[in-house]
């Protein structure tokens, strides 16, 4: 030991080296908290004029959420279907996982987090290695084993909990689930994150003792999936749907209604039945509950609920012992959530042609403070507004690392202002011409009601002490 400790020390150089400039990105007064400063976030966009359609974005249709997103830099192309997500788009998904993550909590889901890489033997013994078509990734590693980038993971979870031997009734319900990036080779990736080929999904699997238990914990998560939506203060239609390839024998989906989704839904005024028009019957004009009318909208899938009973149990051995001693199959359900379709899709449904608005809930940051112009009348503001940031993040922690300070004082108010609108950020505090008042006035944007209103240091301070944040 002592050897090879001698001979890393040799390597290593007995000068430190050159001192690395203290990083500008948090500017750091003595005793207070750190500064975010705009100009130093890492956000390559396009803010004045549309995205080019480089070779790497294909030719792909373009929706607005799409090119929002590319052109304030929340996205950057990758390739077909597949995007860099920017700083900004990261702090909004993770926002969102931490909404999904409170409301699965909620109704006792455990999260884990399984293998991208899954093995065709598991594949094969639910029979979908065959049935699942061109859109699963499939590779192989040097032993010449098959594998596929698991799209969902009914057979990776069940193996999972068959292979408790000792699973007892009084443990059940177990609700396991993960967020993660899947997989599928899409034939026509289009619209952004609304239908690319990597993409991150909240899947959750239900494990219970009896199909009453199940039915249960069925309706339990779909009140789950509906809280999310409505803290995002999203509109959204329950309707039936068909199980396709994952099976089972009850499913639902949840829809955004949207012009430019590719689901056509069925609404019935009447009794308030609602189905995917694909499980009715061809040319269906009439409500199959009540024989009402049926209306159609145009929705996009962001979520998907399915009752699979002991498909899957039964394929792999997936038991518990049960309250006579017995082992017995469980009784599975599985839950899926579009997590960055939903991200988009939110944009799409609330965001102008020119300016991205977001659920309160999700905006990346909440604040943004612009200083004057250097060289203007009012430059000595600059210090007020410095002071305003400290004063926020001083009397409000939950908003530290929630305020931006757009220090890019070579511009006017005017256009950072306009790049704020276009960044939706939900407060806007402006030093403009009444900070030199006395008291000084800030002019106050809030973007989600399109309100401005002129407060003192005190106000501002009142103002976003209610603002929410996951
Ligand atoms: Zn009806």
């Amino acid at each position: 030991m002592d050897r090879l400790l001698r001979r890393w020390g040799r390597l290593l150089p007995s000068c430190p080296g050159p001192r690395r400039p203290p990083c500008r990105l948090y500017q750091h007064p003595p005793g207070r908290a750190k500064r975010l400063a705009l100009s130093r976030l890492f956000q390559p966009q396009n803010l004045r004029e549309d995205q080019p359609a480089g070779p790497e974005s294909g030719s792909e249709p373009t929706c607005k959420s799409q090119r929002l997103m590319l052109r304030t830099g929340l996205l950057h192309p990758a390739g077909p279907g597949c995007y860099h997500y920017l700083p900004y788009a990261v702090r909004a998904l993770e926002k969102l996982v931490g909404v999904i993550d409170q409301e699965m909590q909620a109704i006792g889901g455990q999260k884990l987090d399984m293998p991208t890489l899954s093995s065709a033997e598991l594949w094969r013994a639910s029979g979908r290695w065959d049935l699942v078509g061109p859109e699963l990734f499939r590779l192989r590693d040097r032993q010449d084993r098959d594998y596929c980038l698991g799209p969902t993971h009914e057979e990776a979870v069940t193996s999972l909990v068959a292979s408790q031997k000792t699973l007892s009734y009084k443990q059940l319900p177990h609700l396991l689930y993960q967020v993660t990036r899947k997989f599928r080779d899409e034939p026509r990736p289009r619209f952004g994150l609304l239908r690319g080929r990597e993409f991150y999904m909240k899947d959750m699997y239900s494990f219970d003792c009896s199909p009453e238990a199940a039915q249960q914990t069925y309706d339990l998560v779909c009140h789950a999936y509906g809280r999310v939506f409505n803290r995002l203060g999203l509109q959204f239609v329950r309707v039936q749907a068909a199980v396709g390839s994952i099976g089972g024998t009850m499913s639902h989906e949840f829809q955004l209604p949207l012009s430019i989704g590719e689901d056509t839904l069925a609404i019935c005024a009447s009794c308030g039945f609602t189905a995917n028009m694909e499980t009715l019957e061809p040319q269906q004009s009439n409500c199959p509950v009540c024989r009402g009318s049926l209306t159609e909208t145009r929705g996009v899938e962001v979520g998907h609920t399915f009752y699979l009973g002991t498909k899957y149990s039964s394929v792999f051995n997936a038991e518990f012992v049960n309250s006579q001693g017995k082992p017995s199959l469980v009784e599975m359900g599985c839950y899926g959530l579009g997590v960055s379709r939903i991200l988009a899709a939110a944009i799409e449904v609330l965001s102008t042609e020119d300016c991205i608005r977001w659920p309160g809930l999700l905006a990346p940051y909440q604040v943004c403070l612009i200083p004057p112009k250097k060289g203007s009348r009012e430059e000595m503001a600059v210090k007020l507004t410095e002071t305003l940031y400290d004063d926020i993040t001083e009397a409000l922690p939950h908003l530290r690392g929630e305020v931006l300070l757009d220090d890019r004082t070579h511009l006017t108010i005017g256009n950072r202002l306009k790049d704020a609108n276009k960044l939706g950020y939900p407060f806007v505090v402006i030093a403009g011409k009444r900070a030199l008042e006395q008291p000084c006035h800030f002019e106050v944007w809030c973007q989600s009601t399109d309100e401005v209103m002129f407060l003192p240091k005190q106000g501002v301070i009142d103002l976003l002490q209610k603002v929410q944040v996951v």
